[in-house]
């Protein structure tokens, strides 16, 4: 067959994202020179995911589907995880983004997380613990007849490997530490990185459990276990518990919280074990030494003439689930425990971005009832096909092996490929290659000010508001500018009050509305949503608790605030740890 030619520079290939790829994405040789251009970055990725249909049909001809993916990619209609980007064909091969470790309750135990977890960053995966296994502070160590020095310190160590690896020039490490609200030394863990310079590595949650937001609602005790010997370690009251929680995230933005019995109610595999902690981002529930792929389809390039093409969309998930299903077979794993447990549930995470983008093309604005009905939609139409598309697989390439006992046994059962299908993620970078709004958020900004090589300021204007300003003809760099300075085009006179209304950001946005759409995307995705509810400087400590209590009612399996200016340091981009 005819392979299509690659071209040194692609078209559509913006040259911020050029940029990222060049700077991490791209093969070099032991010079520091690019042995590769973009395009064949995606011919490498194209032609090594399509290779692995072959093993499950030898005389398969791969190179149509290498085609076929290569063309998905270089459309920037979808694009895999970053680590698939960069390692697919090549030494490294660890093609996934997301990680579960267990921490068990004794020093192998931790020791052999914190030298697996180096592995896991040295190749570009992010990793999430649950540290709730631990026995508390000054609890007993009955081999040294000393005292334990708890969850806390551990993580310390945990943070410090972090940042001695920097993940060997590709991308610097992340992590999530999860701790349970019954843990005894869960105070202490809410307060954590109350000092901005602690634990810089770690994204943190507290996992609530039923039980207790029940015992908030009624504003009672609940209790508090050692996990060393499961015996009562006193209790404390909910709300208060709750409530620290919640100015702890209003001051500087964590901790988050998830929702441990809902992770576990779509846990799909009961059998095989239960879910104590997601990937660091939030959206990737997995269990003890599970791994998940990621890929997110662009929505913005979905639109014709006005409308969505349903039939486009459909063909990109169906590729796309095939994409994913074969990365668990092109993957080298950084451990045989990973390995097997991948393989036992092939989880793959398919998502979107360009959903801001979306709406723009189709003129509507991000909050109103019509976007999150559409929200709705769409990702239901993307779960459906996509529990298809990995249905078709499952009869010609078996179920996942933990089919048996798991939630889709069920009497006639079909075959299912995948344990899950759908996830959000934050798509942090790959937005920034496909030139795409990130994941489900609004735009972050209309138009913002660069400073390129230390003096010039540069203006980039979102090309949907800069295309619509020419067209109506209030376009002028002077308005741009000074957009960029007023943060928002809100209440800009010359910016006509329709166009206003289309390209609200972040902070333009209350958070119940961010809220109403995480929900609206989490309805119809089997694992979760990564979303930032972006509140004002001046949000109160009662707006906060609101919008956590929103997300439990409207079932969210979590939540991640952030209020401007709470941090010392405020990044730009969408808070990404690249
Ligand atoms: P990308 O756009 O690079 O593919 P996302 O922003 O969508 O990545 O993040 C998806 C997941 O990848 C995160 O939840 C996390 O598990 C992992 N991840 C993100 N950034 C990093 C990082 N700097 N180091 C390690 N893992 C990361």
């Amino acid at each position: 067959m005819k392979r299509e030619k690659t071209h040194p520079t692609l078209p559509g290939l913006s040259k911020n994202a050029l940029t990222v790829l060049e700077k991490r994405y791209l093969r070099r040789g032991p010079n520091g020179t690019t042995l590769e251009t973009a395009a064949d970055m995606f011919r490498r990725v194209a032609d090594t995911i399509a290779a692995a249909d072959r093993s499950f049909d030898e005389t398969a001809d791969t190179a149509g589907l290498g085609d076929t993916f290569y063309r998905m990619m270089t459309s920037f209609e979808f694009l895999p995880n970053s680590p698939t980007l960069m390692n697919a064909g090549r030494e490294l091969g660890q093609l996934s983004a997301c990680f579960v470790l267990p921490v068990g309750d004794s020093m192998e135990e931790i020791f052999d997380a914190v030298k697996y977890t180096a592995l896991i960053h040295k190749s570009g995966g992010g990793t999430g613990f649950s540290f709730s296994r631990l026995r508390p502070a000054n609890d007993m160590v009955s081999s040294t007849t000393g005292i334990s020095s708890g969850p806390l310190s551990f993580m310390r160590v945990f943070d410090v490997a972090t940042e001695t690896i920097k993940q060997g020039g590709t991308r610097r490490g992340a992590n999530m530490a999860i701790l349970r609200v019954d843990h005894p030394d869960i105070v202490d863990f809410i307060m954590c990185k109350a000092d901005q310079k602690q634990l810089n590595n770690f994204n943190i949650s507290v996992g609530l459990t039923e039980k207790f937001m029940q015992a908030v609602e009624r504003d009672e005790e609940y209790t508090l276990v050692n996990p060393r010997n499961g015996k009562q370690h006193g209790t404390l009251n909910a709300r208060k518990v709750f409530q620290r929680i919640v100015k702890q995230a209003w001051e500087n933005g964590e901790p988050g919280i998830v929702f441990l019995d809902r992770l576990n109610r779509d846990n799909p595999t009961p059998q095989v074990g239960e879910i104590e902690s997601t990937n660091p981002c939030g959206e990737q529930p997995l269990l003890p030494y599970e791994s998940c792929n990621l890929g997110s389809i662009n929505l913005g390039k979905f639109v014709a003439e006005g409308a969505i093409d349903w039939n486009r969309l459909k063909e990109t998930v169906r590729n796309a689930v095939h994409f994913l299903d074969n990365v668990i077979e092109a993957n080298s794993y950084p451990l045989q425990q990973i390995h097997d447990m991948t393989h036992g549930n092939r989880k793959i995470g398919l998502g979107v971005m360009g959903w801001a983008d979306m709406l723009i093309l189709l003129g509507i604005p991000y909050s109103s009832p019509e976007a999150v009905k559409l929200g709705t939609k769409v990702m239901k139409f993307i779960n459906d096909e996509g529990r298809l598309a990995s249905r078709e697989l499952g009869k010609v390439r078996g179920s996942f092996p933990n089919f048996t006992g798991s939630t889709f046994d069920i009497k006639d059962a079909e075959p299912m490929r995948n344990a899950t299908v759908t996830t959000i993620a934050p798509t942090g970078t790959i937005s920034i290659i496909a030139n795409a709004s990130s994941g489900v958020e609004p735009l972050f900004a209309v138009s913002y000010l660069r400073t390129v090589m230390d003096k010039n300021v540069l203006v980039e204007v979102n090309p949907h508001f800069e295309r619509i300003a020419k067209e109506r003809g209030f376009y002028s760099e002077s308005l741009m500018k000074r957009i960029a300075e007023h943060g928002t085009v809100q209440g800009i006179p010359e910016v006509p009050q329709d166009v206003q209304e289309m390209f609200v950001t972040a902070h333009d946005i209350s958070p119940n509305d961010h809220i109403q759409m995480q929900a609206a995307f989490q309805l119809h995705t089997d694992n979760a949503v990564s979303k930032t509810v972006n509140f004002p400087n001046s949000a109160t400590i009662e707006d906060v608790e609101n919008v956590y209590r929103l997300a439990y009612q409207t079932g969210c399996k979590g939540v991640t605030i952030y209020r401007d200016g709470s941090r010392d340091e405020q990044v730009l981009s969408t808070a990404k740890k690249d």
